[in-house]
C-alpha cells in the first residue's frame, strides 16, 4: 500500500512539474512558473502525507466496509471467544465472545466489555514485553468457569483477544491432587493403626494370649482393609488406562450374575438375594470387570440395604440393541443431594458406617468407569427411606 501511495505522489509531483513547464512555455515567465511549480508541488505534498495518515495494513487501510466483514467472518469460523479490539474498542466479536460477554460488547469499551480487573489491566498495557503470555481469569462467565486470555498485536496496532475455555482442565487437575490426597490418607489410616498394635504387641502386650490374639485380629482387620484399598486403586486405573479399547468379548449375563451370587452365597445376607434374569443376548464386555460391576452393586445393596429385606437382581432386554440390569434394596436410602456425588472416587454419604462395613469408597467410581467403558449408562434411584435402584444399561454385541 506505501509503494503505491508512493508512485502516485512521485506521477502527480510529475505533473506539477509538467504545469510549472506549461506556464514558462506559455508565459515566458520563469519567476510564475517557479511559483507554480512551488505551489502544485506543496499541494501534492500535502495530499500525500494526508493519505500517509491512513492505517498501513491492507485490511484497515481499505474501506471499513470491505475490511470489517472480512476479519468478522473469519473470528466468527472459530468457536472460542475471539475479540478484535481496535483503539480500546471491540471492533469485532465473534459468537463465543458475544455468547460469554453479551450481544452489547460491540463498540463497547474493553475494559467494560470484559469487565474483568487483571484482563482490563493486561490489555492496558499494549507494550507489553511479552505479548504472548496467556493470563488465567476467574468470575469470567459462571463463577466456576477458568478462562485464559491471550492477547496478540496485529501489524496495524490492533489487539486480538483470545479466550479459551480451562474449567475442565482445571477441574480435571484439581481432581487429581484431591485424588492423590485422599489416596494417601485413606492408606494412612489404617498403616497408622497397624504400626501402634504392632508396635504394642512387641512390648508387654504381646505375653498376655488374650490381648495379643484380640490385637492380632485388628492387625489382620486393618491389613485386608489396606489390601482392599490398594486393589480398588489397581482396578481403578487399569479400568482408567483402558478406557477408549471398547471391549468385544460376548458375556453371557445370566451366566455371570448366577457366578457371583454363588460367589456371594458365603455372606451374611445370601438369603435375601432374588434374581428375576430373562433370556438376554451376550453383551459386548470384559468379564472380569462386569462380574467386579456385579460384586460392587449387589456387594452395596446388601450391605446398605436393611436385614432381611430382598435385595432384588433384574435382568431384561433393552430394545433390540441393549441389555437393562438393575439391582434394588429397600435400606435407609440415599438424600437426593448426594446422589450425584455418588461415583465420585472416595465419596461416601456416611464414611463411619461405609469404613465399618468395610467400604473403600471407591465401589461406585469403578462400577461409573467399567459402565463407561463398556459404553453402558448408569443411573442411581432413591427414595430416603425405602431404598435404592442402580440401573445398568449395556449394548448387546453386535454379530458381524
Ligand atoms: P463404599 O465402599 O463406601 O460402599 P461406594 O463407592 O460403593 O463406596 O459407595 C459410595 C457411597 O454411596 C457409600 O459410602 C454409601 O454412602 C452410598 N451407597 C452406595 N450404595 C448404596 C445403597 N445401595 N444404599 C445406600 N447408600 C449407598
Amino acid at each position: 500500500m506505501h509503494s503505491f501511495l508512493g508512485v502516485r505522489t512521485a506521477l502527480a509531483l510529475v505533473v506539477a512539474a509538467i504545469a510549472a513547464g506549461a506556464s514558462l512555455l506559455l508565459n515566458g515567465d520563469a519567476q510564475a512558473s517557479l511559483v507554480v511549480l512551488v505551489c502544485a508541488a506543496a499541494a501534492v505534498l500535502i495530499a500525500a502525507s494526508g493519505s500517509d495518515h491512513a492505517p498501513a495494513s491492507p485490511i484497515s487501510a481499505m474501506p471499513s466496509a470491505d475490511s470489517e466483514p472480512a476479519i468478522a467472518e473469519v473470528i466468527e469460523a472459530i468457536g472460542e471467544p475471539l475479540l478484535v479490539i481496535a483503539d480500546s474498542r471491540v471492533e469485532a466479536a465473534n459468537q463465543g465472545a458475544r455468547e460469554l460477554l453479551g450481544e452489547h460488547v460491540l463498540g463497547e469499551d474493553v475494559r467494560v466489555a470484559i469487565r474483568h480487573p487483571a484482563a482490563a489491566e493486561r490489555l492496558m498495557r499494549p507494550d507489553d514485553a511479552n505479548p504472548g503470555a496467556p493470563i488465567h481469569l476467574v468470575g469470567l462467565g459462571t463463577r466456576d468457569q477458568r478462562w485464559e486470555m491471550r492477547v496478540r498485536t496485529l501489524g496495524d496496532g490492533r489487539r486480538v483477544v483470545h479466550l479459551i475455555d480451562r474449567t475442565g482442565s482445571y477441574a480435571a487437575e484439581r481432581m487429581r491432587v484431591d485424588f492423590v490426597a485422599n489416596a494417601s490418607h485413606e492408606l494412612r489410616t489404617p498403616l497408622a493403626s497397624l504400626l501402634g498394635y504392632v508396635e504394642t504387641l512387641r512390648e508387654d502386650a504381646g505375653d498376655d494370649p488374650g490381648t495379643r490374639a484380640r490385637f492380632l485380629k485388628i492387625v489382620f482387620g486393618e491389613a485386608q482393609r489396606m489390601q482392599r484399598l490398594i486393589e480398588d486403586l489397581i482396578s481403578l486405573s487399569r479400568i482408567e488406562a483402558e478406557k477408549y479399547r471398547a471391549p468385544d468379548k460376548a458375556v453371557n449375563l445370566p451366566e455371570l450374575i448366577g457366578q457371583v451370587t454363588t460367589e456371594l452365597s458365603g455372606s451374611p445376607r445370601a438369603a435375601d438375594l432374588v434374581t428375576h434374569i430373562a433370556d438376554v443376548a451376550p453383551v459386548a464386555g470384559d468379564p472380569t470387570q462386569l462380574s467386579q460391576l456385579l460384586h460392587n452393586v449387589i456387594g452395596n445393596a446388601m450391605k446398605y440395604g436393611r436385614e432381611g429385606t430382598p435385595v432384588t437382581i433384574l435382568l431384561q432386554p433393552e430394545g433390540e440393541a441393549m441389555v437393562r440390569l438393575t439391582v434394588s434394596d429397600e435400606g435407609e436410602g440415599i438424600p437426593p443431594q448426594h446422589i450425584p456425588r455418588l461415583t465420585e472416587r472416595f465419596y461416601r454419604v456416611d464414611s463411619g458406617r461405609s469404613r465399618s462395613l468395610g467400604g473403600t469408597g471407591l465401589g461406585l467410581a469403578i462400577v461409573k468407569h467399567i459402565v463407561e467403558r463398556h459404553r453402558g449408562r448408569l443411573d442411581i434411584a432413591s427414595v430416603v427411606g425405602k431404598g435404592t435402584t442402580v440401573t445398568m444399561v449395556l449394548p448387546v454385541r453386535r454379530v458381524s
